[in-house]
């Protein structure tokens, strides 16, 4: 079949596409399988029975079943969620939002392939834009988000060593250069792969520097507060006109609902609705019908604070503590687990790539996603970028121990085996 250059680049053969083929395989083939790969979230009890109950309540009152299923919402998504979120958030930190700075799409990961490719690309005059990214590591989702090539412009981190075995990254500010090439600012806070949280003033200053130069700050609040709140720090919420803050149902616990939320200035969510309709003429009403009271009676909020964040928090100090026993001894690196569900591994020096490690435990049943994935924009070879892997620590408690002790003992064997 011959492809436009567009067919050729969403389905030539990436990396990521590559991986992600790797990782399904390796469920698909194997039901043993210790998944600690994949992005999906813990299902929490208490969670999962209030999304049960709620939908029994949609099945039993009036209509509410028929319209959810039987008509399309406006492109930029229900209007009655919006209004009641802008409501919220407003109680919550006094941001000036109305339905209108709102709008929803089928999932974040849509939000962020129109975001891009409305801010950077091709232009009428000028150069071709980027998007800046200004810590790299970064979300593997972006990597394949430009419809054009060169897409990304990223930083290498700051390292700040905290003990023995625990680092943080931070921006390096002296490296971020905001040239007319860049359309946008991109951060994940919380980080995934690293569960790192962008300190208040990195953000600060990074909306000050979109602000000088007049393009957006986009923050990918997928793990962020208010909801779901996967955040064990205290980190300060933030948004003005020049924000674009991205949310999600997704970690909440409601991933096959696919919803995302843009909040952001009416221009910017009004693009975003032109494109929902192009592409999708309206997004699902599912996520946004589910949600709906818990955003309205603002009980979102506290089960994020009293459920989820407590939750994983758990499992993060859980997770840490397991490792640093298995691999006492040895020279490792844990970026500070400050939110998200992932244990960033540093291996400094290690004697074979992450890739060939991910492929030794992928053999012994043990499913991760080596780190070399999440630099996009970092195009330079940097032995960091195989010395990392990325370790889900959602899953429960009895797998995620087996699945960490066989980690443990395989980078051991790696270590002696080079002796
Ligand atoms: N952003 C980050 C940092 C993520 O980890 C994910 C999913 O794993 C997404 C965005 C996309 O989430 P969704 O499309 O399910 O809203």
């Amino acid at each position: 079949m011959n492809l436009s250059k567009f067919g050729e680049k969403f389905t030539g053969n990436s990396g990521i596409l590559q991986l992600m083929d790797d990782l399904g395989n390796a469920a698909a083939e194997n039901e043993n399988v210790i998944m600690l790969g994949g992005g999906n979230p813990s299902h929490i009890p208490e969670i999962q029975i209030y999304f049960r109950e709620r939908m029994r309540d949609i099945l039993e009152n009036d209509n509410q079943f028929e319209q959810l299923v039987g008509n399309y919402g406006p492109p930029q998504g229900d209007r009655e969620f919006a209004a009641a979120l802008a409501k919220l958030l407003h109680n919550e930190y006094g941001w000036p939002l109305k339905a209108d700075n709102i709008a929803l799409t089928n999932g974040s990961q849509t939000a962020f392939f129109c975001l891009f490719n409305i801010l950077a690309g091709a232009f009428a005059h000028g150069p071709h834009k980027k998007i800046l990214l200004p810590l790299a590591p970064e979300y593997i989702g972006y990597l394949d988000l430009g419809l054009v090539d060169d897409f990304f412009r990223a930083n290498k981190p700051e390292f700040e060593y905290l003990d023995e075995h625990t680092f943080k990254y931070h921006v390096d500010f002296n490296a971020v250069s905001i040239t007319d090439e860049i359309g946008a600012i991109c951060v994940s806070r919380p980080t995934n792969p690293t569960g790192n949280v962008l300190t208040d003033d990195e953000i600060d200053r990074l909306c000050k520097l979109a602000a000088a130069h007049n393009i957006p700050f986009i923050i990918d609040n997928a793990y962020g507060t208010p909801f779901p709140n996967i955040i064990f720090t205290e980190a300060k919420p933030v948004w003005n006109e020049h924000i674009v803050l991205c949310m999600s149902l997704s970690k909440l616990g409601l991933p096959g609902a696919r919803t995302g939320i843009v909040i952001a200035k009416p221009e910017i969510t009004a693009a975003i609705s032109s494109l929902n309709a192009v592409m999708s003429l309206a997004p699902g009403n599912f996520g946004s019908a589910i949600a709906l009271d818990w955003v309205k009676s603002g009980e979102i909020t506290r089960v994020g604070q009293n459920i989820i964040r407590p939750y994983y928090e758990k499992q993060a100090q859980h997770a840490k503590t397991q490792l640093q026993k298995a691999l006492a001894g040895y020279d490792f690196y844990i970026h500070k687990p400050e939110g998200a569900f992932f244990l960033w591994l540093w291996f400094k020096g290690l004697p074979i790539s992450s890739q060939a490690l991910y492929e030794r435990l992928k053999k012994r049943g043990v499913v991760v996603v080596p780190g070399q994935y999440f630099f996009p924009g970092i195009k330079e070879e940097w032995s960091h970028k195989y010395e990392c892997l990325r370790v889900s620590y959602a899953q429960d408690e009895t797998l995620l121990n087996r699945g960490l002790e066989i980690i443990a003992a395989e980078v051991k064997k790696v270590y002696q085996e080079s002796q």
